[in-house]
């Protein structure tokens, strides 16, 4: 145990997640996380609050459509940063594997020493083959100017569908004007990332990657025609917004409570 490590009892009422904050904070002892990384969690955190840490109806939509364009797709690629490989490392990677893709680390805060501890942590957690590293098969997005311009030529560079969970809107925008299809998720429905993705998943990705995996398991026993279906009827701008106009409707029923935590409400008693 780290001399910092908290106890975090079944009990407590944010066991869960105080326990992902725990894995992050390893991740960055580890040095898998960037500083930066820390403080986008807490960003994600604080939007989970409104969605009332739950994964909504929108959220499967877009995840749906997230695997049917996986499954259709020539060249799938699954970018992964610091986050991505601290929280859901084995998730991420088997999922990967379930729908043929190619896992490429791809970082904002780029350093050698970083990525390699990435790779190794995805190697761990079951990949055969992590793009990214080698620094034969990299080359750059020229539209993006900071070190995450770099790709790798057998990975982001030639995929025609790219998985950016928790990813920079610059690059996001990049990738679309690439001409690529943008999978993301991202907690936050107003950043650019999830503005500029063609597929928007708004749910935690500690939920989301798992709940994929079942997804994966139904839609694969489904044949091509039900799949383009999917991605016909989809629309990312009516997801993004039923994401706000849900978060809208719970910021709503709890002010209308002001108090509405149990533990609270039962010690001030009377006083509210
Ligand atoms: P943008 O550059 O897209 O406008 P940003 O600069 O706020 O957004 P970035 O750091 O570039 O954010 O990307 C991280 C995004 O990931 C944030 O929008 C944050 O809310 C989201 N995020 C952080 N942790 C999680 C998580 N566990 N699950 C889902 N989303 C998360
Ligand atoms: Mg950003």
């Amino acid at each position: 145990m780290r001399e910092d490590e908290i106890e975090i009892p079944n009990t407590h009422p944010r066991a869960k997640s105080l326990r992902i904050r725990e894995k992050l904070i390893e991740g960055f002892r580890k040095g898998l996380v960037a500083y930066a990384g820390l403080i986008a969690h807490g960003r994600g955190e604080a939007f989970d609050y409104i969605l009332r840490e739950r994964t909504h109806q929108f959220a499967i939509d877009a995840m749906r459509a997230a695997i049917a364009s996986f499954m259709l797709a020539k060249h799938p690629v699954f970018s992964v940063n610091g986050n991505v490989a601290a929280l859901v490392s084995k998730d991420y990677v088997k999922l990967a594997e379930l729908l043929n893709a190619k896992l490429e680390v791809n970082l904002f805060y780029r350093t050698r020493k970083r990525e390699l501890l990435i790779r190794d942590e995805l190697v761990r957690s079951g990949a055969k083959e992590v793009l990214g590293v080698d620094e034969e098969y990299r080359t750059e997005i020229p539209e993006i100017k900071h070190l995450r311009r770099f790709v790798d030529t057998r990975g982001i560079y030639i995929a025609d569908v790219v998985f950016v969970p928790l990813e920079d809107g610059d690059r996001t925008s990049a990738l679309i004007k690439l001409g690529k299809k943008v999978v993301t998720i991202d907690l936050n429905p107003l950043s650019r990332t999830a503005q500029w993705a063609s597929i928007t998943i708004v749910d935690n990705i500690v939920r989301a990657i798992p709940k994929m995996i079942e997804i994966y398991r139904d839609l694969s026993k489904k044949d091509k025609e039900y799949l383009l279906d999917i991605l016909r009827n989809y629309d990312n701008a009516r997801v993004l917004s039923q994401a706000m106009i849900t978060m809208k409707k719970n910021l709503e029923e709890l002010a209308s409570k002001g108090v509405f935590i149990e533990e609270v409400k039962d010690y001030l008693g009377d006083k509210i």
